[in-house]
């Protein structure tokens, strides 16, 4: 959807819903849904990742009301949600609102809010691992934060987002999504180190390239328990090499040497989990570089490489994912791997534009062969990063 398709229709419905409004009553507030291109269960490791903002969004149009209500119409769900400021409803949820709700109690505690009411509507699918979320509560705390001139920066607006998710909803989320939601811009990545929250703009300018998005479709029904049983693997990791070297708090601070010299006394399946944390980490780094020399042929080598590791080392990977992986790499593509936490969701492929249509052919016919239902593409050549504007 294009911003100005977004308010155009969005005005509509909020006129349906509640009245006529005047020029410069309402305000627009936008952010886009995210891939992760590479770095890859390596966040609650103390890691890098290297998000990247999609072309599709949440979009939200609301005015302040007189009164201490909250009104809210969903165009994704066709259902309305309505509230009192000093009453809300019970905190804990996963329903639409509970995103809206959550953003709105982060910030009550802090500054004095009004009443409002608005239209919210998305094109980031929901819940297929493109953080339709965080998008969600990015744009919410923009609206809010327009509406009542809150004197938020953007790391707090960040914060406000997290807490929505993380005390309402009830996901105890990393911090990728939102930062890469409110700070992604047009024709950037962003490199984020997990460690710290320290974070700085890498270029995304694949002239004559397209990064291919290939939502499988597939249920993560294994998902939760499978990550935290590597989490676990990973802790256990870190208190392995703790009895080295004390100063180790993560595996980010554990060093290839170190690992090379000790890593034989760990079980099998945790010195391969290990492994690849530290060497995703390493071609983070690579990715970055190879960003800023334009190299799209070395960035593609690294997805493949982090793929296969996904696959074989950390145990993460699907049949659905590693059949695209596949059918991507034998239509010419530069590299593809899974993104997202695995065992379903998205994958990403990279391709010269010349080869893209041919490339989606033989991924929509391999897999409908394998699954007999067919993947979702979403082509990406473009970017866009969050806005708020009056309308
Ligand atoms: P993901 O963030 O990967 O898309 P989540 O399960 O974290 O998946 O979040 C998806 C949920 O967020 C949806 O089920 C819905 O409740 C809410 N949501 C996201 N976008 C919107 C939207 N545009 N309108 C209403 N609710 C939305
Ligand atoms: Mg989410």
């Amino acid at each position: 959807m294009r911003r100005e398709e977004a308010v155009s229709a969005l005005k509509n419905r909020f006129l349906e819903r509640f009245g006529p409004f005047k020029e410069g009553d309402l305000l627009f507030s936008m952010a886009p849904g995210r891939v992760n291109l590479i770095g890859e269960h390596t966040d609650y490791n103390g890691g890098f990742v290297l998000p990247l903002t999609i072309p599709r969004a949440a979009y939200l149009l609301v005015r302040q009301r007189g009164d201490r209500r909250v009104s809210l119409w969903s165009e994704n769900f066709s259902e309305g949600v309505e509230w009192n400021l000093d009453d809300p409803p019970r905190k804990e949820g996963r329903r639409w609102f509970h995103y809206p709700l959550g953003v709105v109690e982060a910030l009550r505690g802090r500054f004095p809010l009004g009443g409002f009411e608005g239209v919210v509507t998305g094109d980031v699918p929901l819940a297929s691992g493109l953080s339709s979320s965080a998008a969600l509560e990015v744009a919410f705390v923009g609206a809010v934060k327009g509406l009542f001139s809150l004197p938020l920066d953007p790391l707090e607006e960040i914060d406000a987002a997290l807490r929505a998710e993380r005390e309402y909803v009830g996901v105890q989320c990393g911090i990728m999504d939102q930062f890469v939601s409110r700070l992604g811009r047009s024709g950037e990545a962003l490199f984020l180190d997990c460690r710290n929250a320290e974070y700085r703009a890498v270029p995304w300018r694949p002239e004559g390239i397209s990064l291919l998005v290939v939502d499988t479709g597939a249920q993560r029904e294994l998902a939760a328990s499978a990550y935290n049983t590597r989490r676990e693997e990973c802790e256990e990791g870190v208190s392995f090499f703790q009895r080295h070297d004390s100063s180790i708090k993560s595996l980010r601070e554990l060093s290839w040497e170190l690992f090379q010299r000790y890593g034989g006394g760990l079980p099998e399946g945790v010195a391969s989990r290990v492994r690849h944390v530290l060497e995703e980490n390493r071609r983070v780094r690579e990715a970055v570089n190879a960003l800023e020399r334009g190299d799209f042929q070395a960035l593609g080598e690294l997805f493949t490489a982090s793929h296969r590791s996904l696959r074989d080392l950390y145990l993460v990977s699907s049949p659905e994912l590693d059949r695209v992986v596949a059918s991507s790499l034998e239509a010419g593509a530069l590299g593809a791997r899974l993104t997202g936490a695995g065992f379903g969701g998205c994958a990403i492929a990279l391709f010269r534009e010349s080869d893209l249509e041919r490339g989606k052919m033989a991924i929509q016919r391999d897999f409908e062969e394998s699954f007999h239902r067919l993947p979702l593409f979403l082509e990406l050549r473009e970017n866009f990063g969050s806005q708020v504007a009056r309308v």
